[in-house]
């Protein structure tokens, strides 16, 4: 698997000379393999991958690519309506989601909010509802998921290709006491686990309980429960710029988990 951070920004796209380093896109990322192209969710960092797409067959209206959606919060749809494959007829977008993926991606491009609606685009779409498939075999890749714990639900995903394997564990909080089992499970013996890093412990602490984002704390601990091998902390919050981002949480989570690392816009790893 070849993976691509294109967003690791939470909640809201934050540019700006602060963010320079972690960058300010939202949530995208990008996966190929098998010479396939996966897209985890699309957050304003989608703009910049279907502008990288553009530069190979999705231009000639020939390209394929596989979405997985976590949730449909705002920070993880809003590049949707500017992926510029969408705009070439003869491109192929699967959709693997809730069975509600379709019904929001329209409604995201209402021509009130948006002047191109869905049904204008002149690519074509499939949808695949996931909740009646708990694995999900394409080719080479394996995904298998469970549910996070995030107001209006979601789900986290595991990419499993040739004995590798990633986890895509944003926007879960953790539970009040002990692990998410599920998850637990899930992220067991993992290669790379990329966790909901939101808020630090004293932020947590302060009104935060709730709103269906974790630490880095409770990721370290997963982490070592798990036996993953990385951690990738990600979702960074608005406010956190990047001197912020390895004081506060790079610099603890790394005294407590040598492997732990935050993931960066821009940052491209094989597996
Ligand atoms: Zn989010
Ligand atoms: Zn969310």
């Amino acid at each position: 698997m070849r993976i691509k951070y294109y967003g690791a920004r939470g909640s809201l796209p934050t540019p700006g000379k602060s963010t320079v380093k972690y960058g300010g896109n939202t949530t995208c990322l990008s996966i190929q393999a098998d010479q396939r192209q996966y897209i985890v969710d699309g957050g304003s960092g989608l703009r910049v991958l279907g502008n990288d797409l553009m530069l190979k067959e999705f231009r000639q209206g020939k390209g394929e690519t596989v979405f997985f959606w976590t949730h449909f919060h705002w920070d993880h749809i809003m590049g949707f309506p500017f992926f510029m494959p969408n705009f070439i007829a003869g491109n192929k977008i699967i959709h693997y989601g809730s069975s509600r993926v379709r019904d929001i991606l329209v409604r995201q491009q209402d021509f009130a909010t948006f002047p191109v609606t869905f049904e204008q685009m002149p690519s074509t779409h499939e949808f695949h509802a996931i909740e009646k498939q708990p694995v999900i075999a394409l080719d080479g890749m394996t995904v298998t998921y469970c549910p996070s714990n995030h107001p209006a639900g979601g789900y986290i995903f595991k990419f499993s290709h040739q004995g590798r394997s990633l986890i895509f564990a944003t926007d879960t909080e953790h539970p009040e006491a002990g692990m998410d089992k599920d998850l637990l499970q899930l992220s067991s013996g993992a290669d790379v686990l990329i966790y909901d890093a939101q808020y630090t412990p004293e932020e947590y602490g302060q009104g935060r309980k709730g709103w269906g984002h974790s630490t880095w704390e409770k990721g370290v601990e997963l982490a070592r429960a798990a036996g993953v091998k990385r951690l990738h902390l990600f979702h960074h919050d608005q406010l956190h710029g990047d001197a912020f981002l390895e004081k506060k949480v790079l610099a603890p989570a790394r005294r407590m988990f040598g492997h732990a690392f935050l993931a960066r816009e821009g940052w491209e790893f094989q597996l």
